[in-house]
Parts: structure tokens; C-alpha cells; sequence
């Protein structure tokens, strides 16, 4: 009975998405085979605009998700976005420092940072690279601006590990502009960083709550239609531009963040042209304890992460 009100509203109100998802159905995956049945848009539920904050050791920035006004959207714990031309705002940049517990990505869209870390591992992002870095069991790690002007736009997301996962041995992934892959969906241009879309599979690999991330760069008048898993968590994130979102065409300005109700896939247009980051994400189902740079499930846990850091235990492993 649900499933035959589903294919009504869908029919409805998506015709559009039957079209572009059934007319490519010798090559659809399992997910795209739901949407074309019974298709449930995802509504925005709640949008979100950034806070200005200062992080770092003094570096300006607009946050959107691990604030006040949204603490998580598990498994997503903190999205950041520096985007500065002011030398001041930046250069102090994020001295060492350690994590525990959860994994952060940082996608720089224009600057230059250099990240180094207890592990050994050093580089140095530019203009449209990305650094997956799993820190489980624990890293300390420096990223700092190297640039004397120009602007800074960059961002941080952090993605939360499950208990079975927070201690594995820390990672890093690092992704030059070039390994990113992109490709059409229906005409407008969408990097692929992590997850899959448009038959193919982004650069980042072997996450564990497998999350997708995808750059899309609409012009005036792209719709595009991306179908998610059910049970991800899924929110956008609007870089430039104005967004439309869903069915109804839900306004999302630049720098806002909008949450993503239950459904099968996400419709994203725009009348004047907008740039959006897309993420999904299995969630962990499990209770959060977080401070600081550290983020595990019980208060014990973080005491535990704070002792092992003052002792040296953190990175030792
Ligand atoms: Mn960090």
C-alpha cells in the first residue's frame, strides 16, 4: 500500500527523474532500479547557515555542522568552510594537534595547505585536491596555510568511526586535483570524491560508514537526480550560487547547509547556476562522547583519549 502511494506521488511529482533514471537502466545499479520503481524525492527538513567561528590558532571560519544550531548528523560530526582573502584570518593556521575516534576530510577548493603528521606522512594540498585522513587510534597533525595572499577557500569535514573501527591504525588519502574523476549527470559537471555516481567511483576508498561526496557544479537550468541508500544520513552543502532542492524547489542559499529528509534520491537544480557539495553516509546508530579534537562513545573513552595523549600512548601503536 505504501510502496503503490510512493509510485503515485512519484509519478506525480518525478516524472522527470523516471525519465533520466529508466532511460539508463541497462547500466543501473540496484539503487537506481528502487528509484525508478518508487521513487521518494528527498525534502529538505532543515537548513542551516553558517556560524562564524575561530578555530586554530586563529582561523576564521563559517560552521554549519558541530555547532549550536546542529551538533551532528551521524555519522556527520563538523563541517567547516574557511573561505578568506584577509592574510590575518588564516595564517596562524592549525598548529599540532591530535584526534582520536573519527576520520576528517579536508577538500581545498582555492590556497594552499601543508598537512604533516605523527605518522611520517607530509603534503601539501592545492586548488582542488582532497585528504581523507582516518586517525583512529590517534594522530597528531599540523595544517598550515602556505601562502602569503590570496584567498583561502577550503573545507573540513569530519566523519565519525564506529566503536569496532575508532581505534584501527591511522590512515591518510591523499588526492591530487587530477585523481578526482568527473562526470556528467544530465549535463552538469559533478566530481566524484568519494562514493559512485554517474558510473563511476570516486577517488576516495575504503571509508567505513562508505560515504559519498560529490562536488556538482549546476548551470542555469541542470537538474541533476542522484540516488542515495536508503539509510544514509544526507544533507548539501551550497558553495556558491542559489540551490534548489527536492521536489518543491526549496531555495538554498550559498553557505547553508541543508538537511535531507528519508527518500531514495536527492534533486538538485538551480535557475542561476550553483556549485553544491553532496554527502551521505551510513549512520552509526551509537551514542556519542565528544571534546575537543576527540571523539569516541563514552565519557570513560574520552578520559581515556586525554590520558593516552599527555602520555604519549595516542600515536604509539
Ligand atoms: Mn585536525
Amino acid at each position: 500500500m505504501i510502496e503503490s502511494i510512493r509510485r503515485r506521488d512519484f509519478l506525480r511529482a518525478g516524472a522527470g527523474v523516471a525519465a533520466t533514471l529508466l532511460g539508463c537502466s541497462s547500466s543501473s545499479t540496484p539503487e537506481e532500479k528502487i528509484v525508478a520503481s518508487v521513487a521518494e524525492l528527498r525534502a529538505a527538513t532543515r537548513i542551516v547557515p553558517g556560524a562564524a567561528t575561530v578555530e586554530g590558532a586563529g582561523v576564521h571560519l563559517s560552521r554549519t555542522l558541530g555547532g549550536r544550531a546542529l551538533a551532528d548528523l551521524d555519522p556527520f560530526l563538523l563541517l567547516d568552510e574557511i573561505r578568506t582573502d584577509k592574510r590575518a584570518e588564516y595564517e596562524r593556521g592549525f598548529p599540532d594537534h591530535p584526534h582520536r575516534g573519527f576520520e576528517t576530510m579536508t577538500y581545498m577548493i582555492d590556497g594552499a595547505m601543508e598537512h604533516r603528521d605523527s605518522v611520517g606522512n607530509r603534503g601539501l594540498l592545492v586548488d582542488g585536491s582532497a585528504q581523507w585522513m582516518t586517525a583512529g587510534h590517534g594522530i597528531i597533525h599540523s595544517e598550515m596555510p602556505r601562502q602569503e595572499s590570496g584567498w583561502l577557500h577550503g573545507l573540513q569535514l569530519w566523519v565519525n568511526l564506529p566503536a569496532a573501527h575508532k581505534l584501527d591504525r591511522p590512515r591518510y588519502q591523499d588526492i591530487a586535483p587530477g585523481d578526482i574523476p568527473e562526470v556528467s549527470l544530465a549535463g552538469a559537471r559533478a566530481r566524484v570524491v568519494a562514493g559512485s555516481a554517474g558510473g563511476v567511483v570516486g577517488a576516495v576508498r575504503g571509508i567505513v560508514q562508505e560515504p559519498t561526496m560529490l562536488d556538482v557544479t549546476l548551470a542555469s537550468g541542470d537538474v541533476v537526480e542522484q540516488v542515495l541508500p536508503r539509510t544514509d544520513n544526507a544533507f548539501v552543502y551550497v558553495l556558491e550560487g542559489v540551490a534548489e532542492l527536492g521536489a518543491e524547489a526549496k531555495a538554498i542559499p550559498k553557505g547553508s547547509l541543508a538537511v535531507l529528509g528519508a527518500g531514495d534520491a536527492v534533486r538538485l537544480a538551480s535557475s542561476a547556476g550553483a556549485r553544491v557539495l553532496l554527502l551521505s553516509a551510513r549512520p552509526t546508530g551509537e551514542p556519542i562522547a565528544r571534546r575537543g579534537p576527540f571523539v569516541m562513545n563514552t565519557q570513560a573513552e574520552l578520559q581515556q583519549a586525554f590520558a593516552d595523549y599527555r602520555s604519549g600512548a595516542l600515536t604509539a601503536m
